[in-house]
């Protein structure tokens, strides 16, 4: 059979960077990809590149890879501003307010090349990718030699003394492996329905007019879709092309919301929350719909995205998880719930968990990665933690409010918001009485009490 020192599930950012952490520190480490066709990467199978591929200026300190060092074809445009739009208020911001080594508020890029250059950086290390590879389980014995055999979908075995789970949100094997260290069923805290978000996105050419008012701009549009961390949005690409989508919770039942009359984008005939392809149509009808024909003049364009020019794809809603390090396991990245639909940021946090994970398992020694990658990006998830508890109630009324109070106190003044960061931008909130429930959110999620499954709630008695 064969063996590594570090195996790797999931060949996404946070995966390809395990590996190359993993092999940049001497280790032998395979990345096991299952492989999924998409459209913008014709050519071969390659991991699952779903994205808006928005990355902020102050994230790529975070992510510790400098855009210069990335092929010149992915980034696709840089960005200059964030425009947060409510439904009778709006707010643009053109600084996140964090000194960083980027020089323009952030960039747009091309998921499926940047984790192909994540790919071949960490196979210039000496790292294994290997595509069209299912995980079916890992199973793990603490006291053996190796700890780990990674099952996989076609009947081989890997066995590996190190396991680094980096399967995505969707967390198709890190919750079959995490279930069997805890003492209560693992869907109790972490069903995928309820810890992920639904994205949905459509790559459509822009009319001239609108690419150029779009050009260097992120647009968000919150106040107009019901449900907590509910929002459609524009992302700027190259060649008048945007990725235009939305983000919100799975599973929302229409009877549930108050004042649905409220939401531009329901309508009074709904029986049931829209599905994202009719959003994203109410919202062009809507904001552009008086000078267009949507659908003549802001075509999808195929060949982009996963298939046809549209994905659908989870995305994890916040909170992270520590990992069972005893057992000698890292969960990272989406799997390990670090991304924030908050603010859709995900690929910054994905590759320093991943580059924690695999060069710790490379040392031989897991035991201080929940203590390292809260040092590392503990501050980022805590603020997006707290935001997130601030405006989970929030109507179309309050978002008006919040970006009013938020205009008012960046015209009355030069100084910078309070630590702002994509959660704040993106919210638009406001000091005042905003801010004391914000400093009350962040407060109660001081230290790591944000954490949603925590080290010592695993158990090793059965492993
Ligand atoms: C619509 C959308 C927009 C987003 N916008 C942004 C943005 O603008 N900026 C940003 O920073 N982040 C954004 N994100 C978040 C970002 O995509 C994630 O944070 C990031 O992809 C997480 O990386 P990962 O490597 O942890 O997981 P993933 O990228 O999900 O990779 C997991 C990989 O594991 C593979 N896999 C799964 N199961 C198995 C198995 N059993 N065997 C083998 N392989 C397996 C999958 O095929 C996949 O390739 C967005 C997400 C979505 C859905």
């Amino acid at each position: 059979m064969e063996r590594f020192d570090v195996a790797v599930v999931g060949g996404g950012p946070a995966g390809s960077a395990a590996a190359h952490a993993a092999a940049e520190s001497g280790a032998s480490a395979v990345v096991l990809e299952k492989g999924v066709p998409r459209a913008d990467r014709p050519d071969r199978l390659g991991p699952d590149s779903t994205d808006a591929a928005g990355i902020l200026d102050y994230w790529v300190d975070i992510m510790d890879i400098h855009p210069d060092e990335m092929p010149d074809d992915v980034v696709l445009s840089t960005l200059d501003r964030a425009e947060f739009i409510g439904p009778n208020e709006s707010l643009i911001l053109r600084e996140t307010g964090f000194d960083t080594s980027y020089d323009h508020f952030g960039f747009c890029m091309h998921r499926a090349r940047f984790d192909d250059f994540l790919r071949n950086r960490a196979e210039t290390a000496g790292a294994e990718y290997r595509v069209n590879v299912s995980v079916r389980d890992v199973e793990s014995d603490r006291d053996g030699s190796p700890r780990h055999t990674v099952r996989l979908a076609s009947g081989e075995d890997i066995e590996a003394d190190f396991v680094v789970l980096a399967d995505g949100p969707q967390r198709q094997v890190t919750n079959k492996v995490l279930d069997r260290f805890l003492p209560f069923d693992i869907t109790d805290r972490l069903a995928t329905t309820k810890v992920n978000h639904i994205a949905y996105q459509e790559h459509r050419r822009l009319p001239e007019a609108v690419a150029r008012d779009v050009e260097g701009a992120i647009k968000f549009w919150w106040g107009y879709m019901p449900g907590h961390t509910a929002y459609p949005w524009i992302f700027p690409n190259d060649d008048n092309v945007a990725r235009i989508g939305l983000t919100m919770p799975i599973g929302m039942d229409l009877s549930d919301i108050e004042a649905r009359e409220k939401y531009e984008l329901l309508r009074e005939s709904d029986e049931r929350i829209p599905n994202g392809k009719e959003y994203i149509r109410r919202l062009l009808e809507q904001e552009y719909g008086d000078e267009y024909d949507i659908e003549a003049d802001f075509p999808i364009v195929e060949g982009r995205g996963k298939s046809k020019g549209t994905e659908t794809y989870a995305i994890s809603s916040t909170r992270p998880i520590d990992s069972p390090t005893d057992v000698g396991i890292a969960v990272t990245g989406g799997a390990m719930g670090a991304t924030s639909a908050f603010h859709e940021g995900g690929d910054h946090v994905a590759v320093r968990t991943g580059a924690i994970a695999g060069e710790l398992a490379a040392s031989g020694d897991l035991s201080t990665y929940n203590d390292r990658w809260k040092a590392a990006i503990g501050d980022e998830v805590r603020r997006n933690v707290a935001f997130a508890d601030v405006v989970r109630g929030y109507g179309p009324d309050d978002w008006d409010r919040g970006f009013a109070a938020a205009r008012k106190m960046m015209e009355s003044s030069s100084d910078k918001l309070f630590d702002l960061n994509m959660g704040t931008v993106r919210a638009g909130l406001s000091v005042g009485r905003v801010a004391t429930q914000y400093k009350k959110a962040k407060y109660k999620s001081r230290s790591d009490k944000y954490v949603q499954l925590s080290e010592d709630e695993y158990a090793y008695a059965d492993s």
